[in-house]
């Protein structure tokens, strides 16, 4: 085993694929400490800066103080704290849907979600770039696993057309979270009822930052529960908190609650951050300048690297990455920006497909335009 996985270690550090975590001395924000130096941070998915806002903590500190830290137990055992159940009902009536339920991260709420509803005799069409939790949810619910191709809605529909199986489900990120693109939710909808599917969207990058109030792609696209049965959202992004909801009807948050392995077997969020997401709910949902200032430094950031030659993606969102192809060249410029006192993701294979190895730049509403403009320039050193 340990001369085994030796060379599996040894070959992924020959194919430049090798990772490195960094270790953070400071809270997310557009500057970030990393071994005593001070970073300029395009790479952090707390798009709306709510992960270090001071009505947050306080909310945290206090449900610290009256729940403690630990939740102590499982939802269905002893560990279901009011606190959750607020958030819950705040979750529904924001997303417009009849209940919602809490899950204890992104990754638990689409594997147990797509688990609590199919099994073997069912069908899933998932889109070629969903992410790793909706592909391995659709794996390991033993469904038959089909993938379209990306944002592919005549692909998609000749698919269910030849599918023959009791239940289909239909899954989509609804920002995909390494292009930063829109899924054609509405198409999508219209597809999956036509052919008797559930369709179900993975807001992650969407919830907080999509939509008048913020409340994501449903807002963003006008669709009601009919049309997308199945809302996941996450928290620990554009929330600034941590876990994850699904947000629909009576009958499928029953089902989640009564038949998914990943609510009933884990332990719950701890309370205090269910107290913490209820106020940046209310910040996500009234303060709707973090929303305009951050599209405001999307849109320069697009103007400044489309004038500098960039090659950008086709992305109205916070999520603007820079594809460079080989593994090894993405490194290299990553390490420059490093260099030059900026941190932006890497993104590698097996993230993405081989050959589209990328910088994957995130814009957060804190950032300045002084900082989008630093970023430029030193992009601009990069590729010239
Ligand atoms: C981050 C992410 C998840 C996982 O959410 P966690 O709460 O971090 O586990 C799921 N889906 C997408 C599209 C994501 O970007």
């Amino acid at each position: 085993m340990e001369q085994a996985l030796k060379a599996a270690l040894a070959d992924r550090k020959k194919d430049k694929l090798f990772r490195y975590r960094k270790t953070l001395e400071s809270a997310q924000g557009p500057s970030v400490i990393v071994e005593g130096r001070e970073y300029l941070a395009f790479c952090s998915n707390d798009y709306l800066g709510l992960a270090n806002h001071p009505a947050v903590i306080k909310a945290f500190r206090d449900a610290a103080n009256h729940y403690g830290v630990g939740s102590g137990a499982s939802h269905l055992v002893c560990g279901h704290s009011q606190e959750h159940h607020l958030l819950e009902e705040a979750l529904a009536e924001f997303t417009g849907r009849d209940r919602a339920i809490l899950f204890s991260s992104g990754y638990m709420a689409n594997l147990g979600t797509i688990n609590a509803l199919l099994d073997k005799s069912d069908a899933i069409f998932e889109d070629r770039l969903n992410h790793a939790s909706l592909l391995d949810g659709g794996l390991l619910s033993g469904a038959r696993f089909q993938r379209f191709l990306h944002n592919d809605c005549s692909n998609l529909e000749s698919r269910l057309q030849k599918s023959a199986a009791r239940r289909k489900l239909v899954v989509a990120d609804s920002v995909f979270s390494m292009d930063g693109d829109f899924a054609p939710l509405p198409e999508l909808a219209q597809v999956a009822q036509r052919h008797g599917a559930w369709l179900m969207a993975d807001d992650a990058h969407g919830f907080g930052v999509l939509g008048q109030r913020g409340a994501g792609c449903s807002e963003h696209f006008s669709l009601d529960q009919t049309q997308l049965p199945v809302l996941m959202g996450t928290l620990g992004k554009a929330l600034g908190t941590y876990g994850a909801f699904v947000a629909g009807s009576e009958t499928l948050i029953e089902t989640l609650i009564q038949f998914s392995r990943n609510y009933i077997y884990t332990t719950a969020l701890p309370p205090a951050v269910a107290a913490a997401t209820r106020v940046s709910l209310v910040l996500v949902e009234e303060e709707s300048w973090r929303r305009e200032k951050l599209q405001a430094l999307i849109s320069r950031f697009r103007q400044g690297a489309l004038q500098l030659g960039l090659a950008l993606m086709d992305s109205s969102t916070p999520i603007q990455p820079i594809i460079i192809g080989s593994a090894e060249k993405t490194l290299q410029v990553s390490a420059q920006l490093e260099s030059a006192g900026i941190l932006v993701g890497a993104i590698r294979p097996p993230t993405v497909a081989e050959g589209s190895a990328r910088l994957r730049i995130t814009i957060m509403a804190e950032h300045s335009e002084a900082q989008v403009d630093r970023l430029l320039s030193a992009l601009d050193d990069c590729f010239e």
